[in-house]
């Protein structure tokens, strides 16, 4: 699958209602570690797994005042509108959003 072809399969998981786990984010090292150690040992390349743990919605979350749009995020590729985290290396769109997002 192309990662257009893919981008749009997330947008329509996200968009039917896929339930991911949006809170809490991951404020503390600790607890963005807790998450990665997850997607490694519970998701691997499973995509619905990447999506439930790393809590992603096809919108804009704002947490503590801060919006956390992908666009801002550190792991973004703005060309290629992608997430460069190594446990998740997903296509993505400006506005959506996870937990992991980091500045
Ligand atoms: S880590 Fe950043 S770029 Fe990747 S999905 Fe989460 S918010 Fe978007």
């Amino acid at each position: 699958m192309d990662l257009e072809t893919l981008r749009k399969d997330i947008a329509a998981r996200l968009a039917g209602g896929l339930e991911t786990e949006v809170w809490p984010r991951a404020g503390t090292s600790e607890e963005v570690n807790a998450i990665v150690r997850r997607l490694q040992v519970e998701a691997g390349d499973d995509l619905v797994a990447k999506l439930v743990i790393g809590g992603f919605t096809d919108h804009t979350i704002e947490a503590e005042d801060m919006p956390q749009p992908c666009e801002t995020c550190m792991y973004y590729k703005v060309h290629a509108r992608f997430c460069d985290l190594p446990e998740l290396m997903l296509p993505v769109e400006p506005e959506w959003s996870c937990r992991l997002w980091r500045i």
